[in-house]
């Protein structure tokens, strides 16, 4: 009708990949509404994901990390951990960051929609605000942002003691024994927090390995120094029913490593993976074609089959990353405002924030010997990294993969403390078509975790320093 809104580019949902695409197209001069069904922005990345655990994860290894300082010569008494504080501090974290996202919408004039939003139409748009309120938007262009949600086992029974990934970051209680179910990224990441404050923790894992997609040689790393928080890593193992007991929830398994009876458990955390929530949006009154499983695809330039609608973050696929979903927010606005930007990033790097920390891209070394593609390896172990053995980590080792006819870097890894910080270098290698040369002579300042890069491009190289 006359009274409708009108904008350039309707941006639904406030995640990363929304807000960033929301932000973009405000610079490059587009009048912008950006839509979100809940009260702060920042989806599920700054509320219930990235953010909220690296808090808790972060106070987690300080602990751990205090603990450890005996062997130095240095102790503390035994934490007392007040939950309270702890929960106050991660919504503080979040807060901060879901306030500087609202100023940031406001300075741009990007105009916010707080409702549940649903295409009418080809260039309309419907925002429902809780009281029932329905306004339409009508738009030029449209980018779909609404990413994913976790995936409930269905014969898991209603409990508030079966949580999934959100639960669990609500940190209600403190249970004595938790069972991860799915032994991926999220799941280990809110075990290490739960085993830091004190849970003993049973992990099962349909598949043979833990952490899938990281080089089993890394893993490995990672499952020595965190053996101990476990119980039973149960792989090639499913869950296959659940009774929730006044003492606790028993689950049953089956598979290779399946326990005869049943479990009891004081927490169990749902971490099976995330699905798309692309068929909850009336996608087709617009024409937009959503998979089965909720996808939505789209080319090099993120356009749906719409040739004015587009879509990115977790509702294109995966991986299901934060910056991903940055990424081609920046690619979606550009195109929209008419510049000639499409997705061409080699690699997406991945990390586990775990501890300690597990980080790769590009091609693994699983990968290549799976392909058959041929790669020279660089490899260093931390136990020669000065900065490794003074921190008193030194478990950790960088290995970097380099294509054997072109010499140029196309993968790598890295396992200890900070991977995750450390692994950018990589990524910008490969990105500008880095060979062993450039990454080897290239000085790295001594003593840092980083040097471990230039050194495992030295041994690529054949020549490897003896700097310890
Ligand atoms: P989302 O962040 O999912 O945002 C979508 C938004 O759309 C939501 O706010 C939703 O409310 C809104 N929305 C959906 N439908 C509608 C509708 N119909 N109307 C109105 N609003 C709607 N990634 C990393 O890179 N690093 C990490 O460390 C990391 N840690 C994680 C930890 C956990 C526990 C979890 C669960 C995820 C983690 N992720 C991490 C993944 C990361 O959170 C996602 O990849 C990222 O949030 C995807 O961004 P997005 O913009 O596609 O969608």
């Amino acid at each position: 009708g006359p009274s409708d809104l009108e904008c350039d580019v309707l941006v639904l949902g406030a995640g990363p990949g929304g807000y960033s695409a929301a932000f973009r197209a405000a610079d490059l001069g587009l009048a912008v509404v950006l839509v979100e069904r809940y009260e702060t922005l920042g989806g599920v990345c700054l509320n219930v994901g990235c953010i909220p655990s690296k808090a808790l994860l972060h106070t987690a290894a300080v602990a751990d990390e205090a603990r450890g300082l005996a062997a130095h010569g240095v102790t503390f008494g035994a934490p007392t951990i007040d939950l309270d504080v702890l929960r106050g501090y991660k919504d503080k974290v979040v807060g901060k960051l879901t306030s500087g996202l609202a100023a940031m919408a406001r300075a741009r004039k990007v105009k916010v929609m707080t409702g549940n939003g649903q295409f009418a139409g080809p260039h309309h748009f419907t925002v429902t605000a809780e009281g029932g309120t329905a306004q339409t938007v009508q738009f030029k262009s449209a980018i779909i942002a609404a990413g994913s949600q976790s995936v409930k086992l269905p014969f898991l029974p209603q409990d508030p003691r079966i949580v999934d990934s959100t639960g669990a970051l609500q940190l209600a209680g403190l249970p004595k024994k938790m069972l991860l179910v799915g032994g991926g990224i999220i799941g280990l990441e809110m075990g290490t927090v739960y085993s830091s404050l004190g849970a003993r923790l049973d992990v099962v894992e349909m598949l043979s390995g833990l952490m899938q997609g990281a080089d089993r040689d890394l893993v490995k790393v990672w499952e020595k120094m965190n053996a101990a928080r476990f119980d039973h890593m149960m792989l090639k193992t499913k869950t296959v029913a659940a009774e929730a007991r006044e003492d606790g929830i028993w689950v049953s398994f089956e598979g290779e490593n399946a326990p005869k009876d049943p479990q009891r458990y004081d927490l169990v955390l749902q971490a099976v993976g995330r699905a798309p929530n692309g068929n909850k949006l009336s996608a087709d009154k617009a024409g937009v074609t959503v998979t089965d499983r909720g996808f939505i695809p789209v080319d090099a330039q993120m356009r749906t089959n719409v040739a004015h609608i587009y879509a990115i973050g977790d509702i294109v696929g995966q991986p299901m990353l934060a910056h991903k979903a940055v990424h081609e927010a920046h690619v979606a606005a550009e195109v929209i405002a008419g510049q000639k930007s499409y997705f061409d990033a080699r690699v997406i790097p991945s990390v586990a924030y775990t501890d300690p920390e597990v980080a790769w891209v590009g091609v693994t070394e699983d990968d290549a010997k799976r392909d058959g593609i041929a790669v020279e390896k660089g490899l260093f172990p931390w136990a020669a990294s000065g900065r490794a053995i003074a921190n008193g980590r030194d478990e950790g080792f960088t290995k970097l993969l380099f294509d054997a006819q072109t010499h140029c870097i196309i993968g790598g890894g890295i396992v200890g403390t900070h991977a995750g910080d450390l692994i950018s270098e990589v990524a910008l290698a490969i990105e500008m078509g880095a060979d062993a040369v450039d990454i080897g002579k290239t000085i790295h300042p001594h003593p840092t975790l980083g040097e471990s890069i230039g050194m495992a491009a030295e041994v690529a190289e054949g020549s490897c320093t003896d700097l310890p």
